[in-house]
């Protein structure tokens, strides 16, 4: 060893501590819930400035809608370091002002839960919180804020637990007791990105290649458990794992299941489900039915958010990397975040072997009739994208159903083009390579990114159907895979008259890969 790595390690431990000094300390104790509320305490970084700005988000990553967080948090309490209150003044529903906030050194407030609130509000169950006797689901963006300007400090979020409670997180705290766990999150885009699912654990895990995969459920009436899902999990991330040429994108990553007992009245609208995907886990609300019921979609829901990693978690634009909390900046390229998603975790499972080829052509078919019965197909896709959150939110749901049959059409033409190939998959394996998770692509330039990879008839095809107003002319690109459409009743089948190049395409669109 020489001095100066000596020196070396000195200064960056001095840093590392000035660091943590300047970061959030949360404790929020778990056993004593009021109400449906809990108490949550801060204490704050030190502060410069004469005042500050406490928030909780307006929107979160992958909502694509207003969430205003702030309106389940109540009683903001400001205290200097002898205790003594500092003035607190209600901005809007989501921010609070402190003043004196030199002498700022802890936040007290209440926090109630959104699952069953009498309150109005928009935010989706996957992304809402829960605070009950026997489950509570720590969605952070519901319960923790920051203040202004500092977001890219550490969060140390300390839980006081009842003993048979288990924290069901891709996160392993960094201590835990049975009566206490400590969470370290590097900033506030982890923290979010991070949910927590507490309750009396139902948990099962496989490992995956390199992957190691938790899964915890909570089905009040035992209706499916966490055992079971992991059995129809292990078979779609095996052909994951070969989809995406032999290894998983993450090395630990969670299932976190809410089963809502659908006699349970919750403040969403009925029938109301869904999942939202996080860098490496995913948070599921779905009714509790029989297991078997559930299946099909629990595995298609499950691929839609774990092929999240890619899009939007990997390649994304700066909308999405330097995501702004307090206002909605949208990106306009959510046929690449949603779209894309959705139609890959479908090809997966018919490239695995899960569906059958069948199967496949007739998920893409309800999607053909689902989107031009229900949304706009001359609105341009990226306008859709860019104001889903205000003006297109209506059209919002087009985003599932046209945003993957772009991808489809896209994957086909590349096929076509590279003669077999060079498909969508590439497309997405290079661009994650040009981009990778720390680095975002501008808007604008995405297109001209894609055609350096690929083809100006690619581009074309982008600038014509997904920035302008044609309609996708389904009958020509999936008939370059030797498949049929049928307007009449927006069906796609097998073309027994296919040429031989057409069938080509269609081998290496849908042949099966082996595992
Ligand atoms: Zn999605």
């Amino acid at each position: 060893m020489n001095k100066n790595i000596v020196l070396f390690f000195i200064l960056s431990i001095g840093s590392f501590s000035a660091l943590l000094a300047q970061g959030y300390s949360y404790s929020v104790n778990l056993n004593d819930i009021q109400n449906d509320q809990l108490s949550v305490t801060l204490i704050t970084p030190e502060q410069e400035n004469k005042n500050v700005v406490f928030s909780l988000p307006k929107i979160i990553p992958g909502t694509y809608a207003i969430s205003d967080y702030g309106a389940f948090i109540s009683d903001v309490t400001a205290y200097d370091k002898k205790g003594k209150q500092l003035p607190v003044n209600q901005l809007n529903v989501n921010q609070w002002e402190i003043s004196k906030a030199k002498k700022l050194h802890k936040i007290v407030y209440q926090v109630e839960d959104i699952f069953d609130t009498e309150k109005e509000h928009e935010i989706y169950p996957m992304a809402a919180t829960n605070i009950e006797k026997n489950n509570i689901v720590i969605h952070s963006p519901g319960i923790f804020g920051y203040l202004d300007h500092l977001s890219q400090v550490p969060f140390e979020i300390t839980f006081d637990k009842p003993s048979n409670f288990y924290a069901s997180s891709s996160r392993l705290p960094v201590s835990s007791t049975a009566s206490q766990d400590v969470f370290e999150m590097d900033n506030l885009d982890d923290l979010y990105d991070t949910p927590i699912m507490y309750g009396i654990a139902d948990t099962a895990s496989v490992k995956v290649g390199n992957c190691d995969v938790l899964v915890s459920v909570y089905s009040p009436n035992q209706l499916i458990n966490a055992k079971e899902i992991v059995g129809w999990l292990t078979d779609l991330l095996q052909g994951a794992r070969s989809y995406l040429g032999g290894k998983l994108p993450a090395d630990r990553y969670a299932f976190l299941y809410y089963f809502n007992d659908p006699k349970v009245k919750q403040s969403f609208q009925p029938g109301m489900a869904g999942a939202l995907e996080h860098t490496t886990s995913s948070f599921y609300y779905l009714p509790e039915l029989p297991a078997q019921q559930l299946k099909p979609f629990v595995v298609d829901v499950a691929s839609h958010e774990f092929f999240h990693i890619i899009t939007p978690l990997t390649i994304a634009s700066k909308e999405v990397k330097e995501f702004n909390y307090n206002e909605p900046v949208l990106s306009k390229h959510l046929w690449l975040y949603e779209g894309s998603t959705e139609y890959t975790a479908h090809h997966v499972q018919v490239k695995s072997g899960i569906n059958t080829k069948e199967e496949f052509l007739a998920k893409l078919s309800q999607k053909i009739a689902d989107s031009k019965a229900s949304y706009n197909d001359t609105l341009s896709f990226t306008q859709l994208s860019k104001y889903a959150a205000s003006t297109y939110a209506e059209q919002y749901g087009n985003v599932y159903q046209k945003g993957a049959l772009i991808a489809a059409c896209l994957d086909i033409y590349l096929l076509h083009l590279s003669d077999g190939g060079y498909g969508f998959k590439n497309l997405t394996h290079d661009l994650g390579i040009r981009f990778g998770k720390e680095r975002y692509f501008n808007d604008d330039e995405l297109f001209d990114e894609i055609e350096k990879l690929s083809y100006p008839e690619i581009k074309e095809f982008l600038l014509k159907y997904v920035d302008g107003t044609a309609p996708i002319p389904y009958d020509y690109f999936f008939g370059l895979a030797g498949v049929k459409y049928q307007d009449t009743d927006r069906s796609l089948h097998f073309d027994d008259t296919a040429s031989a190049k057409a069938l080509k395409i269609q081998q290496a669109w849908l042949g099966t890969e082996c595992k």
